[in-house]
């Protein structure tokens, strides 16, 4: 497929019934390494709606590029009513360093948007992805997994806002079918921050992650893309529109703020004793670190009840690493 490297990106002036892959060029590094993003869209036969779907925001999560990739080869143009926008590397340096944050600037590009032109890479990606992507959408789903060193039962989360964008959202999480949803207070810097400057309702899931990229995992995502392609009337089909079993929505305090709860206090070797998704009460013990000679250093227990919804997985840790998330479901 030919690489289109107009520029503004513009996928309103692409023929219909067509796909096409863009290059958004942001700057060249001083060894000749280029900074950018592909874009891979899907122009249906007629006028519709918009989605924008991305993936790769953290280097080290894998299945939403796989599942926007292979959604946009096996998606048939001329079923679709619309246009679906996909960006399944945002973060490249993050992805060929095989790493969460960017080796260039350091920066987790979840708590840069909506970017800076002018700053640093992180930044300069954030803002093209806003300004050149983001605008585009009626719909923006943003696919992330628990990275190499987590596991996390997966879910469809957003950020609580007020009026028809949250209407949106609580309507399109359902729609994508997983069986868990979690709305929870907004946090500054996130892809959502950039969407919402375009007043773009947001989604984002979450997969289980590891560091693998599981099949299953995979075929889930691309369900629930199509789901949401159905939802917004781009794809003819049925989606789901009952709320599962476990559906939370909160608006105040740190929930959804995952790195914030059961931090390490050493250096040392981390070995859990609960499993994903299961239920613990407050004071429970989670786990422990031991020192190189196997001597216990610190007894991790849980600060609230409810359910393990992330949970370290990679036994080596440092001081402030965040050790499980529990939701209080
Ligand atoms: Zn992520």
């Amino acid at each position: 497929m030919a690489i289109n490297e107009n520029h503004p990106f513009s996928p309103e002036n692409m023929p219909y019934d067509t796909k096409m892959v863009f290059r958004e060029k942001i700057s060249t590094l001083i060894d000749g390494r280029e900074i950018g993003f592909s874009i891979l869209v899907v122009r249906g036969q007629k006028d519709g709606k918009t989605l924008v779907v991305c993936a790769g925001i953290h280097g080290d999560e894998y299945e939403g590029i796989v599942a926007t990739q292979e959604f946009f080869r096996e998606l048939d143009p001329s079923r679709v009513r619309g246009t679906l926008i996909a960006v399944p590397i945002v973060n490249e340096p993050a992805f060929f360093a095989h790493q969460r944050e960017s080796p260039l600037d350091g920066k987790n590009l979840a708590r840069v948007f909506p970017g800076d032109s002018d700053g640093t890479v992180s930044e300069q990606i954030a803002s093209h992805f806003t300004h050149s992507v983001l605008k585009h959408g009626d719909l923006f789903i943003d696919l992330h997994s628990a990275g190499t060193h987590y596991t996390i039962k997966p879910w469809v989360g957003y950020t609580i806002k007020s009026g028809r964008i949250q209407q949106i959202q609580r309507e399109a999480a359902i729609a994508f079918g997983l069986d868990l949803i979690w709305g929870s207070p907004f946090l500054p810097g996130r892809s959502s921050s950039g969407a919402y400057l375009y007043e773009v309702p947001t989604l984002y899931v979450e997969m289980q992650g590891s560091g693998v990229c599981r099949r299953e995992d995979v075929n889930r995502l691309k369900v629930g893309i199509q789901n949401l392609m159905c939802y917004i009337g781009m794809l003819k089909g049925d989606f789901p529109k009952t709320p599962p079993a476990d559906f939370r929505e909160i608006d105040h305090g740190e929930e959804g703020h995952l790195q914030v709860q059961h931090l390490s206090t050493h250096h040392g070797l981390f070995l859990p004793e609960v499993s994903l998704w299961q239920q613990v009460e407050s004071g429970q013990r989670l786990g422990t670190i031991y020192d190189a000679a196997g001597t216990i250093l610190q007894i991790v227990c849980a600060e609230h009840s409810g359910r393990i919804a992330v949970l370290r997985t990679c036994p080596s840790v440092a001081p402030d690493d965040f050790l499980a998330t529990i939701i209080p479901i």
